[in-house]
């Protein structure tokens, strides 16, 4: 009982309890009242591009579907609605996001992403020319009518958050905020409005943290480095990050001392129920936490002991399973597949051609040449072992997707250039038993069902010497 009382003491000492742990919620009635128009003018414009699809589909503003749709008629190679679908999801992300990102902002990224969709193909199919139009024309009207509002540059969440930070960082010293947003593009426009607010300049330092695999924004592994380094540093003292970094939560972060965790929330939204609930379900754990300190030594030795053996059984369980798994897959040296572009199914090549180094999966350029489009950069950028010379699009001249990147490995002078392959940009499709071809389409490598083969070793550094 002294020692769990003491580790206690002890954990309690080391963390630091933020000294201000707060939701704070933003009244924004007549806001909302003013988006409520917005929202219906794309409402109408995703049930515009919607009655374009055909065999028509059923979502149209729940994103997950949408997703599932596009995923449909990625395998029934319907390219027409592949790419409408695109367009919706594209709009209602950003439909989702008019509460809190400055609406002129949002405005110009539809037209950005709405351009990059249409100029990166050399022969645009007709629907396509329709769509962009109409969407391009819609948003002009939005953002002219914008333009009168007091709502064009902010909103009321953001004024408020502004006004927080600038307060804390003039209250403290060598301040530094970490803002969690859920999505690469929340990070990406929040970072360009604090940079274009005039107001609080050299007051709010941003920065932004994204992956590198973000759907909307990147981060490359060099621009993360600088953009931690730089928080480090003070350069920037705001850092505004997906949750790429796991480890980085919310109030774990908050432990140094006299740190300040807010929670930004709308009065009564979802969200606000759910912190409100979490909280409740800490208190619950302390009460817990308490009670075993209440049971005699012997009894949670026992206890423990017995907590301890179920979880090893079920690790047991589950690394058989795993090897019975791994012993069905098929043999990589044998195996019958093909990988193509997952928005427009051009076939790029053998699946036995990949091959996989670290975290790397990669086709030999040699390999591909023929079937993408190379796009250089004007400097190679190197991060460690890897040099990146550019982009690899897919070849498919109406499509031209963005499919990965050509790399070199520094220390392996012996691959020429590489393409390193998005898995989520792929569709891979596998001859089954029964001669049949069996599509499948994964988000990361790690989740790929098929055994890829590591890249061969150096030989030169694994061949025995001589022996004399
Ligand atoms: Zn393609």
């Amino acid at each position: 009982e002294f020692q769990s009382k003491v580790s206690v003491t002890l954990l309690n000492k080391k963390i630091h309890k933020p000294t201000d742990d707060k939701i704070l919620d933003v009244e924004s009635v007549p806001f909302y009242r003013f988006i409520e128009q917005l929202v219906e003018i794309i409402t109408d414009l995703l049930q515009y591009i919607k009655s374009q699809c055909t065999p028509s589909i059923a979502a149209l503003d729940d994103e997950q579907r949408l997703v599932e749709e596009k995923h449909t008629a990625e395998v029934n190679k319907n390219f027409t609605n592949v790419i409408l679908i695109k367009y919706m999801i594209m709009l209602v992300k950003r439909l989702n996001a008019l509460t809190d990102l400055p609406l002129k902002s949002i405005m110009d990224d539809i037209i950005k992403k709405i351009d990059l969709f249409y100029n990166k193909k050399e022969t645009p199919i007709d629907i396509e020319i329709k769509i962009h139009d109409y969407c391009i024309q819609t948003v002009n009207t939005i953002v002219d009518q914008l333009k009168e509002t007091e709502y064009y540059l902010t909103n009321p969440k953001l004024d408020f958050l502004t006004n927080l930070l600038k307060d804390l960082i003039r209250k403290r010293d060598n301040a530094r905020g970490l803002i969690l947003v859920s999505r690469t593009l929340y990070a990406k426009l929040m970072f360009d409005y604090f940079n274009e607010r005039e107001d609080v300049k050299d007051i709010i330092k941003p920065g932004w943290l994204v992956g590198q695999n973000g759907v909307d924004y990147q981060n490359s592994l060099s621009e993360q480095d600088e953009a931690l380094k730089n928080f480090r540093k003070g350069l920037s003292n705001v850092l505004i990050a997906t949750d790429i970094v796991q480890e980085v939560q919310s109030r774990g972060r908050a432990r140094a001392e006299k740190s300040s965790c807010f929670l930004v929330v709308d009065k009564g939204s979802k969200n606000y129920v759910k912190e409100m609930t979490n909280r409740l379900k800490e208190l619950e754990m302390l009460e817990a936490l308490k009670s075993w300190q209440q049971i005699p030594p012997d009894q949670l030795q026992v206890n423990l002991q017995n907590i301890q053996n179920t979880i090893i059984n079920q690790w047991r369980q589950q690394e058989e399973i795993q090897q019975i798994m791994q012993s069905c897959r098929e043999d990589p040296e044998t195996m019958d597949g093909k990988v193509s572009c997952r928005s427009c199914d051009y076939y790029l090549g053998e699946l036995s051609w990949i091959r996989k180094r670290n975290n790397n999966y990669f086709i030999s350029q040699q390999q591909l040449v023929e079937r993408v489009e190379v796009e250089r950069y004007s400097n190679a950028q190197i991060f460690k072992e890897i040099q990146v010379n550019g982009k690899v699009r897919c070849g498919n001249k109406k499509c031209r997707e963005d499919i990965g990147g050509v790399q070199q490995f520094t220390d392996r002078p012996d691959i020429k250039e590489i393409c390193a392959l998005a898995c989520k940009k792929l569709k891979f499709s596998i001859k089954d038993t029964d001669n049949n071809d069996q599509v499948s389409t994964h988000k990361k490598w790690t989740e790929v069902k098929f055994k890829i083969r590591e890249l061969e070793a150096l030989k030169s550094m694994t061949a025995i010497p001589d022996q004399k």
